[in-house]
C-alpha cells in the first residue's frame, strides 16, 4: 500500500517538475536524431528512384484510370502516391524516434519504452509514456551542477531545491516574496532558501 502511495506521489512530482519545463513544438522536434531524418529522407529518394524505374520501363502496375496516360503523369501519379505513404510512415517513425531520444535524456530506458509505445495498443502505451515519464535533470540555480530533479538539496552546495514555507510547510516557488498559501512573508534577501536546515 505503502509503495503505491509512493508511486502515485512520484508520478505528481513527476507532473509538477515537468509543468517547468517550458519547450516548444521546435525544440522538441530538435530532440529527435539529426541521423534519424537523414535515413529517411535517403528512404524516400531511393523510393522516387525504384518507382520513377518501374513506371518507365513499363513493367508496372499503375492504377487502371492512368493507364491510357502519358509516361510524365504516371510519374507525377506515382510520386505523389509514395510521397503520401512517404509522409505518414515518416511521421510514425519519427514519434517512436522521438520517445527513444527523449526516453534517453530523462535516464528512461528507450528500448524499454519504445517497445511498450509500440506493443500496448490503441496508443495506450505511448500515453502512458507521457504520463509517466521523468522530469529532465535540472541545474543547481546556485552552482550550475546538473542534478537529479527528485533531490531536495544540490548535493554539491546544498542549495534547497525545494524551498518550503516556514509556516506551513508546503512548497515554494523560487523568488517568492510571501508564501502563496498562507500569506507569511519571506526572507526579502533569500526567499526561496528559507528551509535549508543546519547540518
Ligand atoms: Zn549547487
Ligand atoms: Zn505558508
Amino acid at each position: 500500500m505503502s509503495s503505491q502511495g509512493d508511486f502515485v506521489g512520484r508520478i505528481q512530482d513527476n507532473w509538477r517538475q515537468r509543468a517547468a519545463e517550458r519547450t516548444t513544438f521546435r525544440a522538441e522536434l530538435r530532440v529527435i536524431p539529426r541521423r534519424l531524418f537523414r535515413v529517411l529522407g535517403s528512404l524516400y529518394f531511393v523510393a522516387l528512384a525504384v518507382v520513377a524505374l518501374v513506371v518507365s520501363t513499363g513493367h508496372h502496375k499503375v492504377p487502371q484510370h492512368l493507364l491510357g496516360e502519358p509516361l510524365a503523369i504516371k510519374l507525377l501519379a506515382m510520386f505523389g502516391i509514395v510521397t503520401g505513404v512517404a509522409v505518414a510512415l515518416s511521421v510514425i517513425v519519427l514519434f517512436y524516434g522521438y520517445i527513444a531520444a527523449d526516453a534517453k535524456r530523462r535516464g528512461m530506458s528507450p528500448v524499454l519504452w519504445v517497445l511498450v509505445s509500440l506493443l500496448v495498443p490503441y496508443l495506450i502505451g505511448a500515453i502512458l509514456y507521457f504520463v509517466v515519464r521523468e522530469p529532465l535533470p535540472m541545474n543547481c540555480p546556485q552552482c550550475g551542477r546538473t542534478v537529479n530533479p527528485h533531490f531536495n538539496y544540490c548535493p554539491a552546495c546544498q542549495f534547497n531545491l525545494r524551498p518550503n514555507c516556514p509556516q506551513c510547510r508546503r512548497a515554494l516557488r523560487s523568488g517568492d516574496h510571501f508564501c502563496p498559501h498562507c500569506g507569511v512573508t519571506l526572507q526579502p534577501d533569500a526567499p526561496a532558501q528559507v528551509a535549508a536546515p543546519t547540518p
